[in-house]
């Protein structure tokens, strides 16, 4: 089963995937993440897009079909895969359904997780991640059971995102109002895209995109 998970920075995406990451057995392929290793990595794709992921920027369409391409051909992705943070530009659907196509893949599910805008900003200045293991919490939502102790493997350091500032959220709100949002009618078109509560809490978020899953192929 291969799935796109869309809606705005701060909706919930990364949260979702790794849930469904572990109760179906996909594999969550983050471009966000992706392009953070090669930042940290100081590769040649990580120099090139440092700078526009600084700004809250969108990189390239061709660095980011090219990544993905590549990366859906690993073997850990036979199983399925859940996309999170792509495709963000109709280049991008468009060039997702003609690689699928030719890789013999399918998609299964678009699921939408809408949210008020209001509300991004809060979650996103407050969000942080163990740097051992990835697990995502919250200052406000979704704190650790004991303060500065990860919950899931029991690291004690913890890392932000530089770009989770206010004012580049911001620009990276912008650029999902103006490059982004614009594909939903693409996937509505294909009667592919499903929507789900973002603003409800995140087991019941996960709920809804189970039912979504568990419904059958398409709407
Ligand atoms: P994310 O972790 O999905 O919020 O992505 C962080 C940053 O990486 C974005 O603000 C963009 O600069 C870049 N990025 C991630 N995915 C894409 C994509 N599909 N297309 C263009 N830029 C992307």
């Amino acid at each position: 089963m291969n799935l796109i998970l869309l809606g705005p920075p701060g909706a919930g995406k990364g949260t979702q995937a790794q849930r469904i990451e572990k109760s179906y057995g996909l594999v969550q392929l983050s471009t966000g993440d992706m392009l953070r290793g090669a930042v940290a990595a100081q590769t040649e794709i990580g120099r090139q897009v440092k700078r526009i992921m600084d700004a809250g920027e969108l990189v390239p369409d061709t660095t980011i079909i090219e990544m993905i391409s590549e990366r859906i051909d690993h073997a850990d992705c036979a199983q399925g895969f859940i996309l999170d943070g792509f495709p963000r530009t109709t280049p991008q659907a468009e060039a997702l359904d003609v690689m699928l196509e030719k890789k013999g893949m399918e998609l299964n599910h678009v699921i939408e997780i809408s949210v008020n805008d209001e509300l991004l900003v809060e979650r996103i200045t407050g969000r942080f991640t163990c740097a051992k293991c990835g697990a995502g919490y919250h200052d406000k939502f979704q704190k650790t059971a004991v303060d500065g102790v990860c919950d899931n493997c029991g690291g004690t350091e913890f890392s932000r995102r530089a770009d989770d500032t206010e004012k580049v959220i911001r620009t990276r709100l912008q650029a999902y109002h103006a490059q982004t949002a614009p594909i939903l009618p693409y996937y509505q078109e294909k009667s592919r895209l499903r929507q789900v509560d973002g603003m409800a809490s995140i087991d019941e978020v996960e709920q809804q995109i189970a039912a979504v899953l568990d419904g059958g192929a398409r709407p």
